[in-house]
């Protein structure tokens, strides 16, 4: 069950501002929560329609006890709709669905709160009905149109709705909420320096294939330090075969780089700052036989092959050339 300090966990200022206008009573009646997967738009939503609906709510917050509450718990209070694309769009049936239900009075009492997820996959058709339908707002009705691509809603549903915006969780804040999700440490460690979307860090973390993309990783930087010459002869073989498609091989030199990192944060005595915390041990051995000077011109080398990756040089020229950068190393 999500509360207000869930919510004001990763989302302070939404929050803060949305239970002060609950408490002076003056919600606008159509709001746009704008943001990445994964920031907490719905959790949030989730609360303003169990505070707006509840019976006994007090000092902006939801009693979690009366029926209101306990329904929109439970995800079947007949006042609250939320609206998900149908494929890949909403279309205008769905938004004229939800204005027939509206049109007789509430259930429980005259509040209605309707929730669109990815409002931004609206067809053009649905937009414009529910734009007739925000210019003519129900006393007791908030919208919450909820989306991640904010530019791609009309400009007129924009201007007539306040827009929040969601901030992107800080690395610090994924890596907890990984680790109460049960994702190991080392795993968790490497996908929220990877991605600030909550929900993007922990579908990484439960592919397998990322573990043991990050044994690989780690791998080759052994191989590139103790067996340099033999490194490029299993590129192909050892590597290329495991890291085969393109965007395979970027997140390999993702982890690359975050591994050269923790190798200067070494360097500069900041070991605290160390990702591969697992790997401290051959970090630090790799920093006796290489310079600062050396490791910055190997993550120079490691966003160069990067960059030609994506100007479509083949896989393996790429590679090979970084290995012979790196293990100059
Ligand atoms: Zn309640």
């Amino acid at each position: 069950m999500v509360s207000w300090e869930e919510c004001s966990k990763t989302q302070p200022r939404v929050v803060k501002l949305l239970k002060n206008s609950i408490r002076k009573q003056r919600l606008a009646h159509a709001y746009i929560f704008e943001g990445a997967h994964g920031t907490g738009k719905m959790a949030t939503a989730t609360v303003l329609a169990k505070t707006f609906l509840c019976r006994n709510s007090e000092d902006g917050n939801p009693c979690e006890s009366c029926s209101n509450c306990k329904r929109i718990t439970s995800g079947n209070h007949p006042d609250v709709h939320i609206i998900t694309p149908d494929g890949q769009n909403i279309k205008i049936d769905q938004i004229r669905g939800l204005q027939k239900e509206f049109a007789y009075s509430g259930m429980e009492s005259s509040k209605k709160v309707y929730i669109i997820e990815h409002a931004d996959k609206m067809t053009v058709q649905a937009a414009n009905s529910l734009l007739k339908f925000l210019e003519e707002p129900g006393n007791d009705t908030i919208a919450l149109l909820l989306t991640e691509q904010v530019h791609r809603l009309l400009d007129t549903i924009r201007s007539r709705a306040q827009t929040l915006t969601f901030s992107p969780l800080p690395p610090q804040g994924i890596l907890e909420k990984l680790l109460q999700d049960d994702i190991p440490k080392p795993v968790a460690m490497l996908a929220s320096s990877l991605t600030s979307d909550y929900a993007e860090a922990l579908e990484i973390c439960r592919e397998e294939w990322f573990a043991q993309a990050r044994a690989k990783v780690i791998q080759l930087t052994e191989d590139l330090r103790l067996r340099p010459d033999y490194c490029l002869v299993v590129l192909q073989d050892q590597y290329l075969s495991f890291f085969k498609e393109k965007d395979q091989l970027r997140l390999a030199l993702n982890l690359l780089l975050i591994w050269y990192r923790d190798l200067l944060s070494i360097h500069l005595s900041n070991s605290e700052n160390v990702v591969f915390f697992d790997q401290l041990q051959a970090l630090e051995q790799q920093a006796l036989h290489t310079s600062q000077k050396k490791t910055g011109e190997a993550l120079q080398a490691i966003l160069t092959a990067q960059a030609r990756l994506r100007s479509n040089v083949s896989s393996l020229m790429v590679m090979e050339q970084l290995v012979l950068r790196l293990r100059e190393g």
